[in-house]
């Protein structure tokens, strides 16, 4: 026996039912015209989320938008109407995108998946329109942004780690070939950091790394800079020649020596050694270029390290630089 004579004088009407359900949907499906009117507006159950939608009804997005969100929005629906095919798109919505409104909206904000289906008009009736059926997405687009964030950052110092610094290396590879720019490759490296740890524990160590990280971040220039691995960094410095990045390194050697690291009346002096180099015709990939510049740090190293080393050249902005001492106090 099929199923709806089975109901059939004990179910409620079909239409109130899918009423009843559309009126009880945690998310809104609204109903829009060519002109972007509201004909209808159900569900939005989530008052954490969303006002009623009733006060929508009868209203077009341009007198409940700023113009330019109302006009992407209504580009949607005329790309539905006029293909006939159902969209799937992801938007964004916050109270700002309801400037003008005493009833603002969503709250804060807050990520959606549309699914606009067409319908056809019926002449004498209803005029050709879209159900736009809404999901909210906030909490899962949050949990990418964290995920990502996670994956692409070092915990300790913040700064991009290893993985995320090589991607952009390889990025920014890409777009010098493309349009011939420079690109300059840093990598730096702490000098006799163990005695730090030695002197004074690992979580002052760590302290350092937060506090020299913090200051390259300051003094880098707009370099990308990342936490390659220990107390090795590396630098990129795109559309920028070796002789300018090298200065720019020499520069933070510099900085770091005016202001060292205090622990209590001890201060710990940090320097650092680096090599530098171009982006060259061979170099392919990121490893070309990062062993390059692991040669010429090696080579600042066995120089007396406090150098910055590179094809061109060596300099050491204040010197070779001996094991640190640690004045009294620490
Ligand atoms: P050099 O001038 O030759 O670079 O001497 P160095 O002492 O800096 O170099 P070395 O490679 O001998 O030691 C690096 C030390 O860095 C060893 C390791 O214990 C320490 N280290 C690496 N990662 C961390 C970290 O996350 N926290 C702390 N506190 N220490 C770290
Ligand atoms: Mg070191
Ligand atoms: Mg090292």
């Amino acid at each position: 026996m099929p199923a709806d004579r089975l109901m059939e004088g004990t179910s409620p009407p079909r239409h109130a039912l899918v009423e009843a359900a559309a009126r009880a949907l945690v998310d809104p499906v609204f109903v829009l015209d060519r002109e972007g009117r509201y004909l209808e507006a159900f569900g939005g159950t989530d008052r954490e989320a969303y006002d009623s939608p009733d006060y929508l009804v009868g209203r077009t997005l341009h007198e409940l938008m700023a113009p330019a969100r109302a006009a992407q929005l209504l580009g949607t629906v005329h790309r539905v109407l006029d293909s006939r095919r159902p969209v799937v798109c992801e938007f964004r919505l916050s109270a700002a995108d309801f400037a003008g409104n005493t009833n603002d909206g969503p709250k804060g904000e807050q990520w959606f998946e549309a699914r606009i289906a067409p319908l056809a008009g019926k002449p004498g009736g209803w005029p050709d329109c879209v159900v736009w059926a809404v999901i909210n997405i906030s909490r899962r687009k949050r949990f990418e942004a964290e995920l990502e964030r996670l994956a692409s950052r070092d915990e300790l110092t913040g700064l991009l780690n290893r993985r995320a610094f090589l991607a952009s290396l390889e990025a920014a590879m890409r777009q010098s070939r493309a349009v011939a720019a420079p690109l300059a490759l840093a990598i730096l490296d702490l000098d006799h950091f163990k005695t730090v740890n030695d002197r004074f524990g690992h979580l002052v160590g760590d302290a350092l790394l937060r506090h020299l990280s913090a200051r390259f971040v300051h003094a880098a220039g707009g370099a990308v800079l990342g936490r390659l691995g220990g107390e090795e960094f590396g630098l990129l410095f795109t559309g920028t020649d070796v002789a300018t990045a090298s200065a720019r390194l020499q520069a933070m050697q510099a900085l770091c020596a005016e202001e060292p690291f205090r622990l209590g009346e001890t201060t710990v002096p940090m320097g650092f050694s680096a090599g530098v180099v171009a982006m060259g015709a061979d170099d392919q990939q990121p490893s070309d270029l990062l062993r390059r510049a692991d040669q010429w740090l090696y080579a600042a190293k066995h120089a007396g390290r406090g150098h910055v080393a590179h094809p061109q050249g060596m300099a050491a902005s204040l010197g070779p630089a001996a094991a640190p001492t640690f004045n009294a106090g620490g």
